[in-house]
């Protein structure tokens, strides 16, 4: 019922001929499958790249957004700019992004709030640090960012989003969570959900699970009852393993 969704995220990663380049060879991934494939890329690619998937049935994203439309906000990017270029999505609150760039619960808010003002659908990232992890603080962790992120989001605006679970220690570093506790913290971002909403929309609300997503293992999280998608950094990068990532 919940289509699955893999995303690539770039981060700081192929210069703008590289990312053309590199979405020539995939554009075709989003056809005669019931998967949907986005790829989440540098500001200053997203047009080109935007021209490139003309036809294809690849979604692009962004990996921010501001949460303001213009102003005084030197080095930022408005929800305005990335609407005119036509996005699909925008990571928003990404892990990297609030430990190096200080974002916070409500600047994660904002940014989800105006994403939704402005059509963009926004795939929000939470997730607990490997400390949390011992100290069996995850969870708490997770629902307060989960509830914060979502504050003011109508039950009709959730449809529109897409969660991400992404544990700080599994991003980049080859640890996954084992794909029963990746599932359980997701079952459990369900159940906030149906606590805010009803139990539709927890039912309806896809929910990814990110950090260190591979060919090989991706087939077992994907088989995991509550998770309907991976976000994937790393893996994303290389035409054969995103294109395994698809087909998982
Ligand atoms: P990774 O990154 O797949 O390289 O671990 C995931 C992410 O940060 O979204």
């Amino acid at each position: 019922m919940r289509k699955p969704i893999i995303a690539g995220n770039w981060k700081m990663n192929k210069t703008i001929s590289e990312g053309v380049d590199f979405v020539k060879q995939i554009k075709h991934l989003g056809d005669n499958t019931d998967v949907e494939v986005v790829v989440c890329v540098p500001f200053v690619s997203l047009e080109s790249i935007k021209k490139e998937l003309k036809g294809s049935n690849v979604k692009l994203g962004s990996q921010n957004i501001h949460w303001e439309e213009n102003g005084a906000y030197t080095g930022e990017i408005s929800p305005l700019m990335l609407k005119e270029i036509g996005i699909d999505y925008a990571i928003i609150g990404h892990s990297e992004r609030r430990q190096y760039f200080a974002e916070t619960d409500e600047t994660v808010n904002k940014k989800v709030k105006t994403s939704l003002d402005h059509g963009i659908n926004p795939i929000v990232c939470v997730g607990e640090t490997l400390e949390e992890r011992e100290n069996n603080t995850a969870k708490e962790k997770v629902k307060v960012q989960i509830t914060k992120a979502l504050e003011g989001i109508s039950e009709k605006e959730m449809s529109d989003i897409v969660l991400a679970y992404e544990p700080i220690w599994a991003i980049g570093t080859g640890k996954t969570a084992s794909s029963e506790d990746a599932n359980e913290m997701i079952a459990f971002i369900r159940d906030i959900v149906k606590e805010k909403y009803d139990e539709e929309i927890s039912e309806t609300v896809r929910i990814q699970y990110g950090g260190s997503v591979k060919p090989q293992n991706v087939t077992e999280i994907m088989n995991q009852p509550d998770i309907d998608g991976a976000l994937v950094g790393g893996a994303s990068l290389k035409k054969d393993d995103f294109t395994e990532l698809v087909r998982f």
